[in-house]
């Protein structure tokens, strides 16, 4: 599949070909015909799989009759909102915009908070045709009455999930509930619980779904590895990890702000170079954080899911979870950050003995076991106790050590014992069979039904996603 066989006009084909993308990915290949032709879409995809593009390019092109070079304020209303949950995505979407909007007289600007309002309030008077924003910085604006929704054709919320964690959902109806009912409305979320199903239901008209592959259908280049280890003793094991394995450019997830800077705090105390970034620091403090992680002057940068998400990183050969994430779509989603374009990488995971319900249902979600490796000096002193516990000891009962840790090895396939069929009954799989990815996970595309096997929440084919087919959970009325 080419570009130019998108119905792309010749404006953005130039665009995408100054950017020198070769082909479409396939949430651009598939996403682009259907938002040209003026449909609602429900969009499953990441960071990392194009969709801005796949969202942008086709925008661009429905706004490109507006286009024109009056200085007039009045002629350029806002056609088309983006709503994102961070300022740093605000901010790459709207590069994004820039980028492939750069032969289209169109305006743009980006709304955020932390920083002044003075610079965005003189460019939303200036005229702006698409504007995009974080939720509550915008309704500031809309307070002032410095801007007006009444032109809107097209409504973007990309990554609705991270607005649900974040508590932005209110503030994104209220902003719904000042747009033109005729208009087009794209809703991007990696996930589907039922609140974002009931939004989704509430804002997209007779929406198409497009889903590409989860990254955990294209993370075989990650080698995935648990070290026990006792809570109290996690920060002295991994300034021990970072040394070890002379570890040069690690991203380590924390699970609260405040133990995000604790911990670059305590890395720094050990002399190895951290910076943190959550958000209570200054869009400043970040970029100058990010900036000095990608050019390697820190080795560690320590974040809070929230922050990193929008993390503008390609590729990245270490992920550390330094606390396991509460649902395991972010422990797909952290370590997206490695492994990236057949790039290899590994996600190492400190767990304590509390954190082993969150590492089930990763296990589940991976349809795998993460291999376990006890690291010396720093191993709890109590045993778990879970199904898949004995299988991960040795014959003689004892937790595999590990001698070099110096020297992470691919997560072998675990141990061929007969598993009981009530463990696997418990599990959804067979854990003593070898991994196989589902037949989604086989090709970058999905046909349009989400994965099956994750069990613990919603994943329902379309129709039933979208509030209809033939069986009504209790929970979606
Ligand atoms: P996104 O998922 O939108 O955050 O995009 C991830 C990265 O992929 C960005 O750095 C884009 O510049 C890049 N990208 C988007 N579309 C293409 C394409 N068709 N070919 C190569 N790279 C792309």
């Amino acid at each position: 599949m080419k570009f130019d066989e998108l119905g792309l006009m010749p404006e953005l084909l130039r665009a995408v070909a100054d950017a020198s993308y070769s082909e479409p990915t396939p949430i651009q290949a598939q996403a682009i015909p259907v938002i040209l032709a003026g449909k609602d879409v429900l969009g499953g995809a990441q960071t990392g799989t194009g969709k801005t593009a796949g969202f942008t390019l086709p925008l661009l092109q429905r706004l490109a009759r507006h286009g024109n070079t009056s200085p007039s304020p009045a002629r350029h209303p806002v056609r088309a909102l983006i709503l994102c949950p961070t300022r740093e995505l605000a901010m790459q979407v709207h590069d994004s915009v820039k980028t492939y909007g750069k032969h289209l007289p169109l305006r743009s600007c980006v709304i955020y908070g932390g920083v002044d309002m003075n610079a965005q309030l003189a460019e939303l008077r200036q005229g702006r045709e698409i504007v995009v924003a974080t939720p509550g910085r915008l309704l500031d604006h809309v307070q002032q009455k410095s801007v007006a929704f009444n032109q809107v054709e097209v409504l973007v919320l990309d990554e609705a999930d991270r607005m649900l964690d974040m508590g932005f959902i209110p503030d994104v109806k209220r902003i719904l509930a000042l747009l033109p009912k005729e208009r087009q409305s794209l809703l991007f979320s990696a996930t589907f619980s039922e609140e974002i199903k009931k939004l989704a239901d509430n804002m997209l008209r007779a929406p198409q779904l497009i889903e590409v592959a989860r990254r955990n259908a294209a993370a075989d280049t990650v080698t995935h590895r648990v070290h026990p280890v006792k809570h109290e003793d996690k920060r002295a094991l991994l300034a021990h990890l970072i040394r070890a394995q002379d570890l040069r450019q690690a991203l380590v997830f924390v699970g609260t702000k405040h133990g995000a800077g604790r911990l670059a705090h305590y890395l720094e105390r050990q002399g190895i170079e951290a910076h943190s970034i959550h958000g209570d620091k200054s869009q400043a403090q970040r970029t100058e954080a990010l900036e000095a992680f990608k050019a390697g002057k820190v080795r560690v940068l320590v974040a809070t899911d929230v922050a990193a998400r929008g993390l503008d990183i390609d590729d990245l050969p270490h992920v550390i979870n330094y606390e396991l994430p509460h649902t395991p779509e972010d422990y797909i989603h952290r370590i997206g950050r490695t492994g990236r374009a057949g790039n290899t990488g590994d996600a190492t995971s400190l767990v304590a003995a509390e954190e082993r319900p969150r590492l089930a249902e990763i296990e589940k979600l991976l349809k795998r076991p993460i291999e376990q490796v006890a690291v010396p000096g720093f191993e709890p002193a109590s045993v778990y106790h879970d199904p898949l516990d004995k299988r991960r000891r040795g014959r003689g009962g004892e937790r595999k050590a590990d001698t070099a840790p110096s020297r992470p090895a691919r997560a072998p396939h675990p141990s061929r014992e007969k598993v009981s069929a009530s463990v696997i009954a418990k599990l959804g799989f067979d854990p003593s069979k070898p991994y196989e990815p589902s037949p989604s996970a086989t090709t970058a595309e999905t046909p349009a039904t989400p994965p099956t096997h994750h069990r613990h929440r919603s994943r329902r084919p379309v129709p039933a996603l979208l509030g209809g087919g033939p069986k009504k959970e209790p929970s979606s009325s």
